[in-house]
């Protein structure tokens, strides 16, 4: 039987690949209600979806930040089912705190986490009685390590992290699974999107000198993160269809092997100093020798520590 596949945030980026490519499954395994918060957008899912449209990919409306959106598309369902929830909808956040508004910030905890969180509340008590279900969340390796300047998106996945853990003990008394999907930077518009925020931003409230590692540190250092560890929205989406394809689905999956160790130096050094002082050696005292170490990292690790990493066969 053809399980009921419900995708967040399908417009662009990672949503989008998923979507497509398990509506494309070979063997019809999944009939996908790809979702988006503006329809007006739907046509590039329209053109990658090609003959899966209407057949085994449905497009709908949803928004995760409203629960009368969240309702409607439950109830356009058929049976209101959904055996696999994929919460993927988020957006991101950099700069100095002090030039943030709370109100932006909260935005960010309103969309990643309160958002998944109303999704999971949605589909939880048909899943308990079914006594099956798997509840799949985009998280990002920023949900286990701290990244500097990404202080509240990081600490919004951090939320959803620790959400999805204390829920996965629970739900395996109900046969249903969670699985948190955690890549490393993934070229989508979500980098482009932060770089327009932060270009139109005067950084009110934040001081010279903040503002200066920010745009003059960061930002270039990030941008190379993006150049030298970044994946494909394709290859985010293939691990991710394979953890749904699993039978015995684990809790966590990171999809970037590069990436593996940096969030590794948590774990071999319970008191934090290693990793606040490798990523701020990174940062300011690598600084021209920064592609060097992208590049060196990537050379040490592109062998060694693939394992625990989800790669799409
Ligand atoms: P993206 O910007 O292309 O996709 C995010 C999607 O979420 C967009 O289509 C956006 O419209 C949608 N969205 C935002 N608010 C919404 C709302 N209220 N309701 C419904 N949809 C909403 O970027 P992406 O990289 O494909 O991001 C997908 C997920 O992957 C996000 O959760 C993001 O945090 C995570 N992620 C991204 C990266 C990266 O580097 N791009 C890395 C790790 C994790």
């Amino acid at each position: 039987e053809q399980k009921a596949v419900l995708v967040t945030g399908c417009s662009s980026g990672i949503g989008l690949r998923l979507a497509v490519l398990l509506a494309q499954d070979a063997k019809k395994r999944y009939h996908v209600t790809a979702t988006m918060r503006d329809l007006r957008k739907k046509d590039k899912l329209e053109q990658a979806a090609g003959y899966t449209l209407n057949k085994t990919l449905s497009i709908q409306r949803l928004d995760v930040c409203s629960d009368e959106s969240v309702a409607e598309c439950l109830n356009n369902m058929k049976d209101r089912r959904v055996d696999v929830l994929v919460n993927n909808a988020g957006v991101g956040q950099i700069g100095p705190i002090e030039s943030l508004s709370m109100q932006d910030m909260q935005k960010v905890f309103e969309t990643n986490f309160f958002g998944a969180v109303r999704m999971i509340k949605a589909v939880l008590p048909d899943m308990k009685k079914r006594k099956s279900g798997h509840i799949v969340t985009m998280s990002s390796v920023m949900g286990l390590q701290g990244i500097v300047f990404n202080d509240v998106y990081a600490a919004s996945k951090f939320a959803m992290e620790g959400f999805c853990e204390s829920l996965a003990v629970q739900l395996l008394k109900f046969n249903v699974n969670v699985s948190l999907i955690e890549p490393g930077p993934v070229n989508t518009e979500f980098e482009m999107k932060l770089m327009e925020e932060v270009g139109k931003s005067q950084f009110p409230g934040a001081d010279v000198e903040t503002v200066r590692y920010f745009k003059e540190v960061y930002l270039p250092a990030s941008h190379e993160i993006f150049t030298t560890l970044g994946q494909s929205p394709d290859t985010v989406a293939k691990a991710t269809m394979q953890v749904i394809g699993m039978r015995l689905p684990r809790l966590r999956y990171q999809t970037n092997p590069l990436y593996t160790p940096l969030v590794a130096l948590k774990y071999a050094d319970e008191s934090g100093s290693l990793s606040v002082r490798t990523f701020y050696n990174l940062l300011f005292n690598f600084g021209p020798l920064f592609h060097l170490s992208m590049n060196l990292i990537k050379c040490i690790t592109c062998n060694c520590f693939r394992r625990g990493a989800v790669s799409p066969s």
